[in-house]
């Protein structure tokens, strides 16, 4: 497995990708270029640590256990500095040149991922949608308006299974109308119970999972949805200036997952188009799968992680397309304290005014 690189043809810089412009920038010259230019050059390779290069020449099955316990190390092909890594690091930067690294062999072969939806905002851009994010919620601390501690926001892609799946569904299912009317001292009520049937094509796009273990499951899924009409095939030159990570999940994990939410919304939707009845009830469901493609996708995430005072951890994530974060933020007593102690005082005026008008 290697290491690339994406240089500058002009001068030699590192190349990374854009989300403003869509483009590959040299960061040196400012030179620009399209997917189709990057596509010509040919990456620089590194040379790579030969006792740790388990994924071509070692077998999978005596190292499984190794590679989830060891850092994996290797070469920079800018300085040549070790670069460590952990086993499901796709792509990072050179600790010592910060050189943007491709760790192309994490992302080949059976881990070649289908599709990616490139970030569409910039690290500046995150930044100020966060501190919009932060500022709209009331009883965040003081200390969480600080910048610098959301300058260490890092843009991730994160990998995902993104299902498609066609059934065929039959529901079978109980109408009620109910009328009710009052004709002298006498109340009617007529009860008009109907069978109701409906079979259909049930056709679902983008089920969309979280592919990584290491990730929280809830932060990973809280930034979906995505626009796919972004989304591309993928090219390694994606990854340069950003960090990746490979899939540790795999679809045979998340086949009865996948299975049953895919039942739950074919269920409604033939439930949806079941109308005019004042109650309905379900008596039966059927929905037969008929064909699914699963797409290995590289999502856009930026991450930020937040140190409370009391030395708890807060994490969030933001969709790289459109902005909209996830996460809890801490809170401060203090604020929640002030705030109540002006409703109780409100509440004790209001009070004492009623009072003194009695
Ligand atoms: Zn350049
Ligand atoms: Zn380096």
């Amino acid at each position: 497995m290697a290491v690339v690189s994406y240089k500058c043809p002009h001068c030699g810089g590192e190349l990374i990708f854009s989300p403003t412009t869509q483009k590959y920038k040299c960061e040196y010259c400012l030179s620009d270029f399209s997917q189709e230019e990057l596509e010509a050059l040919k990456p620089e390779e590194g040379s790579e640590e030969k006792a740790v290069n388990f994924e071509e020449d070692t077998q999978e099955e005596n190292t499984t256990e190794k590679e989830t316990q060891e850092a994996v190390i290797y070469h920079c092909p800018s300085c040549g500095a070790e670069i460590v890594t952990d086993e499901t690091t796709a792509a990072t930067f050179c600790y010592y040149c910060h050189n943007p690294v491709v760790l192309s062999g994490r992302v080949s072969g059976e881990f070649l991922p289908d599709k990616i939806i490139p970030f569409a905002i910039d690290k500046k851009q995150a930044t100020e949608k966060f501190l919009d994010y932060v500022h709209s919620k009331k009883f965040v601390p003081k200390a969480f308006f600080n910048k610098q501690q959301i300058e260490k926001i890092s843009g991730v892609y994160f990998p995902y299974w993104m299902v498609d799946m066609d059934m065929e569904g039959s529901m079978q299912a109980e109408g009620r109308n109910v009328r009710v009317w009052r004709s002298g001292d006498t109340e009617y009520t007529e009860t008009k119970v109907y069978c109701v049937e409906r079979e259909g094509d049930v056709h679902l796009e983008d089920i969309t999972k979280n592919a990584l273990k290491k990730s929280n499951a809830k932060l990973a899924e809280g930034v979906l949805p995505y626009d796919v009409s972004k989304v591309q095939k993928f090219h390694m030159g994606f990854l340069s200036g950003f960090l990746a990570e490979k899939r540790d999940i795999e679809r045979t994990e998340l086949n009865k997952q996948v299975q049953q939410e895919a039942n739950e919304y074919g269920e409604k939707i033939l439930r949806g188009t079941v109308k005019g009845y004042s109650s309905i009830s379900v008596k039966s469901c059927h929905l037969n799968q008929t064909q699914e493609n699963w797409d290995y996708t590289m999502l856009p995430v930026w991450t930020v992680t937040y140190k409370g005072k009391n030395g708890k951890m807060y994490y969030y994530s933001m969709n790289g397309q459109d902005g909209k974060v996830y996460g809890e933020l801490p809170i401060d007593y203090k604020k929640v304290w002030i705030l109540g102690g002006i409703v109780f005082g409100v509440v004790l005026i209001l009070a004492l005014m009623g009072g003194y008008l009695l």
